[in-house]
């Protein structure tokens, strides 16, 4: 299937890493102007300049309501429009039982992982809807739809994240702005890959049917689909992208 993004302008929040970067990566190679939104400006700029094809480095913590506006407004000033959204920054927080969680780690997942996923809807929305159209991807989890131990704030916030999107769909829905989140099972990026040893890999691998952990591109060939015209009858959905994970 060959999909295209020419003459779009796609911003993805936390692109200088992991599963931002691959989708960066894919919508950049297929045409698009890209925008990656990240916290720290320097590995920003590297990962631009390794992407190449024209993508823009700019900085933005997705928490704070003013800095996500900015981005958009970025991406409008410096390319004309903004068309595609991924909104992917998140962060892990603390593994913890519930009952120990830690409150301020607990205010920081929501600010982050859903919070600004919000702020990139409130602010991004208008801005493709002023472009003519275009789509949306929220980064949930497979934690969007299963519990996981110790992890009480992140998967309250996916769930949130999945929720969110099916009200944001339909609120849009005629005006021409498709809105999806996607569910990846446990995949390969330093949000997983710095906590773990070759035990809990191992331990986590298993819990996947397909028997391993995916990779930020395989993410990405969902998220692409998603975005472009061939999804056109797509909104509203959670798609997971995790190897049987949630099948059992
Ligand atoms: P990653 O490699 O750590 O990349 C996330 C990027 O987002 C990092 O560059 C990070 O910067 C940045 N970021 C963190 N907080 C931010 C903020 N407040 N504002 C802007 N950028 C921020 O992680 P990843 O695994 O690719 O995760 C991307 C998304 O996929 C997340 O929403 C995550 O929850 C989701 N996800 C991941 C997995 C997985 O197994 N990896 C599975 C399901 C869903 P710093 O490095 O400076 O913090």
């Amino acid at each position: 299937m060959d999909i295209r993004f020419d003459g779009k302008t796609a911003i993805v929040t936390g692109g200088a890493s992991g599963i931002g970067a691959a989708i960066a990566k894919e919508l950049a190679t297929s045409g698009a102007t890209v925008v990656l939104a990240d916290l720290d400006m320097a590995r920003t700029e590297a990962m631009a300049a390794e992407i190449g094809h024209g993508t823009l480095a700019t900085t933005c913590d997705v928490s704070a309501p003013a800095q996500v506006e900015a981005i958009i407004d970025f991406a409008v000033a410096n390319t004309g429009a903004l068309h595609l959204l991924v909104n992917n920054a998140g962060i892990g927080g603390a593994g913890e039982p519930t009952g120990a969680y830690p409150l301020d780690t607990w205010h920081r997942v929501i600010d982050v992982n859903l919070n600004g996923v919000f702020y990139g809807l409130r602010y991004g929305i208008p801005a493709i809807r002023a472009a003519g159209g275009g789509a949306i991807v929220n980064v949930a989890s497979i934690l969007g739809s299963v519990g996981f131990n110790t992890a009480a704030a992140y998967v309250a916030a996916k769930h949130a994240v999945v929720g969110l999107t099916k009200t944001a769909a339909l609120d849009h829905a005629t005006e021409g702005v498709r809105i999806n989140s996607i569910g990846p099972g446990f995949i390969h990026t330093p949000l997983v890959d710095d906590r773990f040893d070759a035990a809990r890999e191992a331990y986590i691998s298993a819990l996947h049917p397909i028997g391993r952990m995916g990779s930020p591109e395989e993410v990405a060939a969902l998220a692409c689909f998603l975005l472009s015209e061939k999804a056109s009858f797509v909104t509203g959905s959670y798609h997971v992208v995790d190897g049987g994970y949630t099948a059992r």
